[in-house]
């Protein structure tokens, strides 16, 4: 057996669940990272692994992400975070969701789930058919919060780059700013829409070639294969595809001054900061600018948890302030010398009594 609490992941995890259904096939693992401030609250992952320990290590960086990521929202929730381990052919069923929702219920609510990588809309419907304890389902009504988080999160990070040219570039808008991103899903297309009606030049690339060359015509973009985004010369490198991409080689591809995007995880390793800084690139801290879905999905909750309304404008108020923390790492960043991932570790670690 795997001794994962000897690993850096594992970081004092409150509690890690291996969740095995013989009837659906189901296994799954729900990571609990932090509950100090709230029920631990992050999506579900369904995903191939080549390795269940990458499916662990996976669970448990994203689920410390979380908690932080929280924190740093201003949430009063905890971090979580749960991974469903896709078989070769990624068959996912009926009796999968319900037993995955069985295994959320069984932990009382100490977890709460919505969609990640992999997990739609209607997979939450599925699951919320077993427990209370899941966000991000359809909108009720008008003008009500909540359902998918992709374009909330699109929209922090809208609001986080024009942030970071301001800070970096000390321009007032994104017009003529030129945007590489990588991944143009969920949340990278959202990105790029929103940075299109403000005139921002984009280069566009995914895995999918279709997709990002049909966005491209869309917006009027650029498209590149999806091994050229990283050393595209542009102003902003936007990663919102998976993560680890920040690693030593990626870093010394880079020509771009700035690299703010919503994947989860773009740092390779703890260091991989510094080696940003220090090639004089300003770094926006995934878990910082990609919280405006974890928003969404938390004031649905909560709203609901509460039997109380649910106002769109209050989600997009606390998204709009997104761009406030990161001013304040960047500004603690400068003072001290210190990259700007390691200020918003340890602000967040501060949040939640570590
Ligand atoms: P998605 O599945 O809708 O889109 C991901 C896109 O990335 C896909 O089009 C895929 O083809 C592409 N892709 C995968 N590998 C690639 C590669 N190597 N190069 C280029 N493109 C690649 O997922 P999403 O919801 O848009 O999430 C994207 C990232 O943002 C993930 O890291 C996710 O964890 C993170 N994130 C998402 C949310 C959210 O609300 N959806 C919130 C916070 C963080």
């Amino acid at each position: 057996m795997m001794a994962f609490w000897t690993e850096a992941d594992y970081d004092d995890h409150e509690l890690v669940q291996l969740v095995h259904d013989r009837a659906s096939g189901l296994t799954a693992i729900i990571a609990l990272h932090s509950t100090h401030l709230g029920p631990g609250a992050g999506g579900t992952r369904f995903w191939h692994y080549a390795e269940p320990k990458d499916a662990m290590r996976d669970a448990l960086r994203l689920s410390r992400g979380m908690s932080y990521k929280n924190a740093m929202a201003g949430l009063p929730m905890g971090g979580g975070k749960a991974v469903i381990l896709a078989g070769q052919d990624r068959a996912k069923t009926p009796a999968m969701l319900a037993a995955f929702g069985d295994a959320v219920e069984a932990l009382g609510g100490r977890y709460v789930t919505a969609e990640d990588v992999g997990i739609s809309e209607a997979d939450m419907v599925a699951v919320s058919q077993r427990t209370a304890h899941v966000s991000g389902l359809p909108v009720q009504g008008e003008g009500a919060a909540g359902g998918d988080p992709g374009p909330f999160t699109a929209m922090g990070i809208y609001h986080g780059i024009r942030a970071a040219v301001r800070h970096k570039l000390g321009k007032a808008s994104v017009e003529g700013v030129h945007v590489a991103i990588q991944g143009t899903g969920s949340v990278g297309g959202g990105v790029a829409r929103l940075l299109a009606k403000d005139g921002a030049k984009l280069t566009l690339s995914d895995i999918n070639e279709d997709r990002a060359n049909a966005l491209a015509d869309e917006l009027g973009g650029e498209f590149v294969a999806a091994d050229a985004i990283m050393s595209v010369a542009c102003d902003v490198f936007s990663p919102n595809a998976l993560g680890a991409i920040l690693d030593d080689e990626g870093i010394a591809r880079l020509e771009a001054p700035i690299v703010a995007g919503g994947a989860n995880n773009q740092l390779a390793r703890a260091g991989h900061g510094e080696k940003l800084a220090a090639r004089g690139i300003l770094y926006a801290p995934d878990y910082v600018i990609n919280a405006g879905g974890i928003i969404s999905v938390a004031m649905e909750y909560l709203c609901k948890r509460d039997s109380a309304p649910c106002d769109i404008n209050e989600v997009r108020k606390r998204i709009a302030q997104i761009p406030e923390r990161l001013e304040e790492i960047w500004r603690q960043s400068d003072a001290t010398g210190v990259s700007p991932d390691l200020v918003a570790d340890r602000m967040a670690q501060k949040l939640i009594g570590r």
